[in-house]
């Protein structure tokens, strides 16, 4: 886990139980706690006239704390302020930009247990979904830190004639408008905001409306390491209104997006309907992620992996496993395997140690995916259901599920939560099971288990896809270790937590000198 001279933070062991309980303690600690938040700019926070109260997943009576939230009026002013700043931050030497994300990172930490119970009450996340996400969130800070002084450490010599010198330079671009997912809320929140900071940029964050309070935490966090506020502004609020305001205006530097393709495509029509300059848009989608399991593979390793890869995090993670392709002389083995270990699902309280599946992130979601399972079930066979605790009404909970069906174009979108396909494949059939699978348009993750290398390597290469496993679940992408992002409909990349991220965020120029 080494990247340049630096290693990725350690998280937390939960399997060490003297370390573990202490953790957990210090972290139900918050349970209770009742949080606030708003827009910030010019490093206040603004008490607007539309005021919203956060409740939990796991509890829909629960109320978590409230946000204002901000509109077109205080993001025209935020846009204004930011755009001014630039001017003064694209100068600040890059070592001290980093220096102040190496502060944020430094901070989030000694925040850590606040934060990841945020994660939990706000967004439904598992103790270890949390740890793994302020890991995340610091990996960043310091990845990008790092990448920033390599790419921005001072102009590069070019040839030229004798007597002129020719060098590049690069800089920021602008305001970059920065919009997030509820499901990474802490991770890609901070992740989007770090890259386009330590490049230069002015940054106006826009978070997912389910999880303002996580954000608006980590905002303040950046703020009190350093970040100038006029640099930063944080504006939740609706995508429909703030965000299609913010990416529709002409004097931006760019967008940094993460969240379904649908919203891609929308932010996508509207900085093509702008005029004024042409600006850089990131993002990072959806996927149809599937799994190839031929007769080679081991079981028992199979099963953990497929468990993992589709229900952590209540399937909710952009990398999760959607389709299961088992080959036909080891399916049965597989499934029943499958069965025993989703019988033992511990669906519940994410604030507990003892849970695997927390709940989905809001009402909305959970109707959404019930549906998906009630229709596809008409249409395939059910293999399981995981049991669900008896408090599970009075939050949104999705029991795991499994569903054999005939073929991949039967899903005509990516359900983002619990549910798993299986379709089971002939040796005979493997070149049509590739080309279904580059058909579907998304190409995010993709897991293969296979004893036999020359297959497994020949199958990975004929995948149209960002990130491909072998051997091991296909989730928690390590900042650094394992790049992260896809092609086609899930993404433009670069790759997040990559050596090319940060390209993306700047602009060049050239100086021939004659002098
Ligand atoms: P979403 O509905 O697309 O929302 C993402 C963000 O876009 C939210 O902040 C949303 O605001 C905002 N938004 C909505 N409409 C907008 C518009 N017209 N203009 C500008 N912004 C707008 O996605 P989600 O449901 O939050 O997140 C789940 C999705 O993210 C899944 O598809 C998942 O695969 C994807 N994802 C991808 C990656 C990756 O790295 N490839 C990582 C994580 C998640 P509101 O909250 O107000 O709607």
């Amino acid at each position: 886990e080494m990247y340049g001279d630096r290693t990725n933070s350690l998280g937390l062991n939960m399997n060490i139980h003297s370390q573990a309980d202490d953790f957990i303690a210090a972290v139900q600690q918050y349970r209770d706690k009742q949080w606030q938040g708003g827009p910030i700019v010019d490093g206040k926070t603004i008490e607007t006239d539309h005021h919203v109260s956060i409740t939990s997943p796991q509890e829909t009576s629960k109320q978590v704390g409230s946000i204002y939230w901000g509109d077109k009026k205080l993001s025209e002013q935020a846009l204004k302020s930011a755009n001014a700043a630039y001017k003064s931050w694209r100068k600040v030497p890059t070592d001290e930009r980093a220096e102040c994300l190496e502060k944020f990172a430094d901070l989030m930490e000694a925040n850590r247990n606040e934060l990841i119970a945020l994660c939990s009450v706000e967004a439904g996340k598992g103790l270890q979904d949390g740890i793994d996400e302020v890991r995340e969130a610091v990996d960043f800070c310091r990845y990008y830190a790092n990448q920033a002084r390599e790419l921005m450490g001072g102009p590069i010599q070019l040839p030229g004639p004798t007597g002129e010198d020719n060098e590049l330079f690069v800089e920021g671009r602008g305001t970059f408008i920065c919009i997030s997912p509820w499901n990474f809320p802490l991770a890609i929140f901070v992740g989007q905001v770090a890259a386009a900071l330590v490049t230069g940029n002015s940054v106006i964050a826009k978070p997912a409306e389910q999880t303002g309070l996580i954000a608006y935490r980590a905002v303040q966090l950046a703020l009190e390491a350093g970040i100038p506020g006029n640099v930063l502004h944080f504006m939740p609020g609706s995508g429909a209104e703030v965000g299609s305001y913010l990416t529709s205006q002409e004097d931006i530097g760019g967008v940094c997006f993460t969240g379904s393709t649908y919203t891609a495509q929308a932010i996508n029509r509207a900085l093509a309907a702008r005029t004024g300059p042409i600006v850089p848009l990131v993002a990072e989608t959806g996927g149809q992620n599937a799994m190839m399991v031929d007769s080679t593979a081991l079981p028992e390793q199979v099963v953990t992996d497929i468990v993992a890869s589709a229900f952590q995090s209540a399937g909710q993670r952009c990398s999760a496993l959607r389709v299961l392709f088992v080959q036909d002389d080891v399916a049965d083995r597989v499934l029943d395997l499958l069965r025993g270990a989703m019988e033992e699902l511990q669906v519940g309280d994410p604030l507990l140690h003892e849970t695997d599946v927390g709940p989905v992130i809001d009402g909305i979601a959970k109707t959404n995916l019930e549906q998906h399972i009630s229709d596809i079930q008409q249409a395939g066979r059910l293999i399981a259901r995981a049991p669900l605790p008896d408090y599970a009404m009075g939050g949104t909970f999705v029991a795991p599920t499994a569903i054999e069906i005939d073929s991949i174009s039967q899903l005509v979108k990516e359900n983002f939560g619990p549910i798993l396909h299986v379709i089971r494949f002939k040796t005979s059939e493997i070149d049509e099971v590739i080309e279904s699978i580059n058909n579907t348009g998304f190409g995010l993750t993709f897991g293969i288990h296979s004893r036999n290398e020359t297959f497994a390597h020949d199958v990975a290469s004929r995948i149209d896809v960002g990130n491909v496993y072998i051997n091991r679940n296909q989730i928690g992408a390590i900042v650094g270790v394992q790049p992260f992002g896809g092609r086609g409909m899930s993404g433009t990349g670069p790759k997040a937590g990559g050596p090319h991220y940060l390209t993306r965020f700047i602009t060049e120029k050239t100086r021939s000198d004659n002098i």
